[in-house]
């Protein structure tokens, strides 16, 4: 049986149809038998055969869509289907013990928001395709106008790679945009930030003035330690937030997570 579905109008509802992307995407995974995969929004299961052919040893798929999810449980009796909005999913409830993968052709209305929360919660290996411009935000490096308060954040839990480039002609129907494809390796436990709710708070602070000067910013927070701070950093508070790398902010608020409130 093939999955069909009537396209919805609606942002991030482009269907992959080339199989060769199709493979080249689950190929960059890297899947091995003792992986259990997760795959976002499988939609017409374009990556679900190639998952399934890998060999892992559990495969999960999170789709949203009430007519989809039951099709997908009847085409891939050997996944386990979960209906449910990846946004609500308690990623850091995953068995510590197993070896996980995600995978996702991300719906790009929410891509940002559902890999924010996998990078900081998961610890899974992740291979995403996302609108290319999000992509370049992803894997930028500090100084770069591209870096914002998501490439920060991602790269506190990951280290991100940029591997290529997919043309709008290989989705149905076809969206505006470029699309490219990424893939996060989880820093080891003692390299990741702990105080993480915090940590959110001062990077989306910081980047909501992305083009002010970092004194100006943090003038309620000015202090010998943060002065300090920027002179241990070889930084100046006169740096804008871009200026800073993810080990950085992580350093920044330890000085100032007494007075920011979190
Ligand atoms: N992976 C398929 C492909 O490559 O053809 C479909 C990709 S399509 C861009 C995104 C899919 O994510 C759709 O099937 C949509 O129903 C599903 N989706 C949208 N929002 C979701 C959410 N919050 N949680 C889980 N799935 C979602």
């Amino acid at each position: 049986m093939q999955i069909r579905h009537k396209a919805k109008k609606s942002l991030g509802q482009n269907f992959l149809q080339d199989a060769n992307i199709a493979r080249k995407i689950v190929d960059s995974l890297k899947i091995g038998k003792n992986d259990s995969v997760i795959e976002i929004g499988p939609g017409q299961g374009a990556l679900t055969k190639y998952i399934l052919e890998a060999g892992p040893e559990s495969l999960t798929l999170i789709e949203k869509d009430r007519n989809l999810a039951p099709a997908l449980a009847e085409e891939f009796p050997a996944a386990y289907v979960c209906q449910e909005d990846a946004l609500k999913f308690k990623w850091e409830n995953l068995d510590p013990e197993k070896k996980w993968k995600i995978v996702g052709n991300l719906p790009y209305n929410v891509a940002s928001k559902i890999m924010w929360d996998v990078a900081a919660k998961s610890n899974a290996v992740c291979v995403f395709m996302v609108q290319h411009e999000v992509a370049t935000r992803i894997t930028a490096d500090p100084g770069s106008k591209k870096y914002g308060g998501i490439t920060v954040w991602i790269k506190s839990f990951c280290d991100t790679q940029y591997l290529f480039k997919v043309p709008p002609t290989v989705f149905k129907p076809k969206p505006k945009v470029d699309s490219a494809v990424i893939k996060f390796f989880p820093k080891p436990d003692n390299e990741k930030p702990v105080d993480i709710k915090g940590l959110a708070g001062l990077i989306k602070y910081c980047f909501q003035y992305r083009r002010k000067q970092l004194g100006k910013i943090l003038k309620s927070f000015i202090s010998d330690s943060v002065v300090q701070w920027a002179e241990d950093e070889g930084l100046s508070l006169k740096d804008r937030p871009e200026a800073l790398s993810p080990l950085q902010f992580q350093s920044l608020y330890k000085c100032v997570k007494n007075d920011f409130p979190s």
